[in-house]
Order: structure tokens, then sequence, then C-alpha cells
């Protein structure tokens, strides 16, 4: 039996036409003309005035954190289960991360708790939404609107996805995307920053390009590093965007039938197919393993492993990582439904290419596990 990977995308539409176009015409560079119209289009997409296309989307933070003016000792209030690079964009200003339970049920950012952690040093939320769901963004706006704090959306993995039908990525004062493989949209690495606001545009794009200067190209009033994105990513983003909303019906049949064939095991929950104001799109089907089971991800991993079966533990929380902890930052602090979620969750095989065999395949291991 062939092993069944994580993740594989699908790329079968214009990307190869798209690519061959780049190398016909020697644009292969960041001045390419995809890449403005990528950016336009990704933009136009989630309602958004400007997109600026940049390496990855741990980048797409750093550069959201430094448009911002975001500085020592500031604040940023986050989710503890979220992956490092919305952490690291926010402590490499030196800024603090100050951190949120999870929602046991949609794994985001319990919005309830957010209020508490308030200080006279917060200066913005990171709304991060998580593997399918959208965070419940109309207390978040309330709350930022209300403190006057600023709002960095990462919807990294929430393209093609709503909230209330609006589109994610259209409710941080910055908001970001990831195009990694594992994204519904994908340039192999690479990432965007959208906003509505002119000024924080242009310095997003200063930002990307080690802050150049319009009228004296080489003299510097400021510091960045290069963060450009080719021509050639944009040609593949350009094909995988056509397909969005393809993309997201396979993603939404991958998780309804995930959802049909484990529904009656006991010792596992599945992902909420909605809320009150969204769709899962199911970016991952990921799978929480119950607490009376004497099993962790760690364990499921291998056992699906050895059966030729990819998949993923889900995310550690922020304030269990050891550089911080070194660092001395969270010491002492404590998130229950995060930690558990850390422990017990893991997602299976759900990139687009995968096939209705594979899935059950997938589905049949899954069950034999828990048999
Ligand atoms: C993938 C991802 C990122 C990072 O994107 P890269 O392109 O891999 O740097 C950031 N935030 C979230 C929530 C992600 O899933």
């Amino acid at each position: 039996m062939a092993f069944i990977p994580v993740n594989e995308p699908l790329l079968n539409g214009n990307e190869k036409k798209y690519l061959c176009e780049c190398i016909d015409t020697g644009w292969i560079s960041s001045e390419g003309p995809f890449v403005r119209e990528f950016e336009e289009k990704m933009a136009a997409r989630v309602s958004r005035k400007h997109g600026i296309a940049v390496t990855n989307g741990t980048a797409a933070l750093e550069i959201a954190v430094r448009a911002l003016k975001l500085k020592e000792g500031d604040e940023v209030i986050m989710p503890t289960f979220t992956i490092i690079s919305c952490a690291y964009a926010v402590t490499q200003v030196g800024a603090i991360p100050v951190l949120v339970d999870s929602d046991d049920k949609t794994f985001n950012m319990k919005v309830e708790d957010i209020e508490a952690k308030i200080t006279p040093k917060t200066k913005a939320i990171m709304v991060v939404h998580i593997y399918g769901l959208p965070v419940d963004m109309d207390p978040v706006l309330e709350i930022a609107r209300k403190h006057n704090l600023r709002i960095i959306e990462d919807a990294a993995e929430m393209h093609g996805q709503t909230y209330k039908g609006r589109p994610c990525g259209s409710f941080g004062d910055i908001s970001i995307f990831s195009f990694y493989p594992n994204k519904h949209v994908t340039t192999g690495e690479g990432g965007m920053v959208v906003t509505d606001d002119d000024e924080l545009a242009e310095k997003c794009r200063s930002l990307r390009n080690l802050c150049f200067q319009r009228s004296a190209r080489y003299v510097h009033e400021e510091l960045s590093g290069n963060y450009r994105f080719t021509n050639l990513q944009a040609a593949v983003g350009l094909a995988q965007l056509e397909r969005l909303d393809e993309f997201v019906i396979k993603k939404r049949q991958i998780g309804k039938r995930y959802t049909e064939g484990l529904r009656d095991i006991s010792d596992i929950s599945l992902p909420l197919a909605r809320t009150d104001y969204a769709d899962n799109i199911y970016w991952v089907y990921g799978i929480v393993i119950s607490d009376d089971v004497p099993m962790d991800n760690k364990e499921l991993q291998k056992k699906l492993a050895e059966n030729e079966i990819g998949s993923r533990t889900f995310f550690w929380c922020m304030h269990e990582q050891p550089v911080y902890q070194e660092m001395g930052l969270f010491k002492e602090e404590t998130y229950p439904n995060a930690e558990r979620l850390a422990r017990k969750g893991l997602y299976l095989p759900s990139g687009l290419a995968i096939t209705d065999e594979q899935l059950e395949t997938v589905i049949g291991v899954v069950r034999k596990i828990f048999s």
C-alpha cells in the first residue's frame, strides 16, 4: 500500500501554462506583471483595497507588526494555540504576546477571555482563524473599537472562508494570508498582506523591499529585509486562485466524508461542521482523542504511520514553548483547553489531491485503531 501523505496540493489547472509564460517572456523576478495581477485579484477576492505579496505568511505577519509600529513593551493579545509565526512576529520587535485559551469546539481563541487581558500597554489583538472555522469576529471588533486597539488578522488558513457572509481577510487593520502548499491557494512558498489603508499599504511595500526610497533609492531612513515575491510564484498563485471556489467545495466534501465515516467512534471528537456564523472549510480535518482514552496524539500518529498514513499533531501552545520559557515569558501560565488540544489533537490527510480511495483507506485505519 502506498503511503498517504498528510497533504498533497492540486496543481493541474493553468499553473504550468502561466509558468511557461514567465519563462518564455523572461519575467521571473518580483518585477514581473503577474505579481501585481495576483495582488489585485487576491485583494479583490477578500474585498480589500491593497494586496502586498511577500515571501511567506510568517514574513507577512512580521511586516504587519512592523507596519503598525508595535515596539518593545507593547502587548498584543493572541491565542496560545497557534503556530509560532504569530508569537515570533510580535517578539521579534520586543513586543509581548499576551495569551488567551482556546474554545474546545472551534479551536479558536476564547473571545470572551480577551477583555480581561487588556492593560494600558495593550496595542493590538492578533486574531488567528484556526483549522477551518473563523473566530467570532463581531465581539472582537467591538472590543477593539471600545479600547482603541488595532487588529491583525491571521487568515493564513482561511482562503475562501467567510464570517457572516464577509470574507475572512477583510477584518483586520492588516490581514495576512499564507500560500504554503497545505493552504487552499499555494505558490510553493508565499504570503500576502491585505489592507484598506493607503498609508499602511505603502509602508508594507517599503518593508517588503529593504525600505528603498522612491526619490533616493540607496539612502535609508529605515531598515528592513528582502521579502519580495517572484513572478513565478504569482503565476502559480493566479492559476490556483481561479479554482478557489472549486477547492473550497472539495475541502468540504473531504470533511463531510470523514465525518460520515468516523461519526460513531466514541473515543474521538470530530470538527464542528458549522457555527452560527460559518460553515467549516476544513483547512485540515482535525480530530481530538477523548480525555478518558489513554492515548495521546503522538501515539496515534505512530499507529497511523505504521499503516502508511501521514498525519500531523496539533500546534504546541505558545506558553509551553521552551524558547519563551527561557526568555522568562508565560511563567506559571496555564490554558487547559489549549493544552489538551496540543496533546490530544491530530489532523488526518486532507490535501486537495487526496483521492476517494485514499479517504476510505484512512477512515478504515482510524476505525481499526479505535475498535
Ligand atoms: C501557515 C500559517 C502561517 C505561516 O505561513 P508560512 O507561509 O508557512 O510562513 C501563519 N499562521 C497560520 C495560522 C498558518 O496556518
